[in-house]
């Protein structure tokens, strides 16, 4: 009893990511290399691992250069700083980006910080969010950037819009307020010591959860004719004899489907935006470096 439309994440980040692979050749024309995106993983968590072999591999597919540098769990922040030093050096190098999380022996923030603010297609660094926040021309955070296009796609011009987004983190919540805030929208930001959240939620014509707690946001949350996006990732305890258990978002897709006008689903919605506006700021990255307009 599905009343919402399925946002096709996948459908369209396919279709973007086919774009970028038409505008890399006239890049190659007009540069003589391609554009290239270093991605660095510091030890070896299983997960991050799978991130990013598929972000190189998506790289390739997009007809740009792939470089991945791998350290070990127990590098220091001096070798984690020395090479992203480097690859800020490197000609060839247009997009870095920094696996999160990094071991907790490393500090973070300061890592992030020393990559090259024109190299920073994860948006991460505090330059990048301070363009963002001023409304100047930066790199914005991949998964918020997917939101948006996605919103924008369904809806066209957001002006007006109440918008809530649950969740404040410094790499969904804050800056997709700051970009719903950009396209006109009047946003409020829910985060843990909201009070009253399902009444504010009640309110919105546009919901982006991004909290990290499975199936939080219910169906008598919802206006009737609002959009919803699900940023959440949450693995499910496995249910009796399954190896793992199921993935699901941050909403309760099978109450909000039947409230909802439409709604990006948990696999299959924001995810696959996610890597596809990756290549999007390297391809951004590659022209503003080498003085060419920006690509469309
Ligand atoms: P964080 O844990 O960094 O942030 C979660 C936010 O949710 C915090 O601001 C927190 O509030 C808020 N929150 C926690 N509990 C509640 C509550 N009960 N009510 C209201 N707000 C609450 O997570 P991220 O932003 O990094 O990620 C959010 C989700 O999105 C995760 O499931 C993650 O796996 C997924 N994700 C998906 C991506 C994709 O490509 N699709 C990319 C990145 C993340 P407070 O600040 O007060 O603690």
């Amino acid at each position: 009893l599905t009343h919402a439309d399925v946002i096709d994440g996948k459908a369209f980040a396919a279709s973007l990511r086919a774009r970028i692979a038409d505008v890399v050749p006239a890049f190659v024309t007009a540069t003589g290399r391609a554009p290239g995106l270093a991605v660095v993983l510091v030890g070896d968590d299983p997960a991050s691992a799978v991130y990013v072999g598929s972000k190189g591999k998506a790289t390739l597919a997009a007809g740009m250069a792939s470089f991945e540098h791998r350290l070990p769990a127990t590098a220091t922040q001096d070798e984690v700083e020395a090479l992203l030093a480097r690859l800020n050096a490197d000609a060839a190098v247009d997009g870095i980006l920094l696996q999160l999380p990094l071991p907790g022996h490393l500090d973070e923030q300061r890592a992030v910080a020393t990559i090259d603010p024109g190299k920073d297609v994860d948006g991460l660094t505090p330059v990048s969010a301070g363009r963002l926040a001023l409304g100047i021309a930066g790199m914005v955070p991949c998964t918020p950037y997917g939101c948006l296009l996605l919103l924008q796609d369904r809806l066209g011009d957001l002006s007006g819009k109440d918008a809530v987004v649950i969740g404040r983190s410094i790499l969904v919540g804050k800056p997709m307020a700051a970009l719903l805030l950009g396209a006109n929208a009047t946003v409020t930001i829910a985060h843990s010591r909201t009070k009253d959240l399902p009444d504010l939620v009640r309110r919105a014509d546009i919901v982006v959860a991004a909290v990290g707690r499975p199936e939080m946001v219910k169906g008598d949350w919802i206006k009737p004719s609002a959009v919803v996006i699900d940023v959440g990732i949450n693995r499910l305890p496995p249910a009796d004899g399954a190896a793992k258990g199921r993935l699901v978002g941050d909403v309760d897709f099978a109450e909000v489907s039947a409230v909802a006008s439409a709604i990006t689903p948990v696999p299959g919605g924001v995810g696959p935006m996610t890597i596809a506006c990756l290549l999007r700021n390297t391809l951004v990255a590659a022209h503003r470096r080498a003085g060419l307009a920006d690509p469309e």
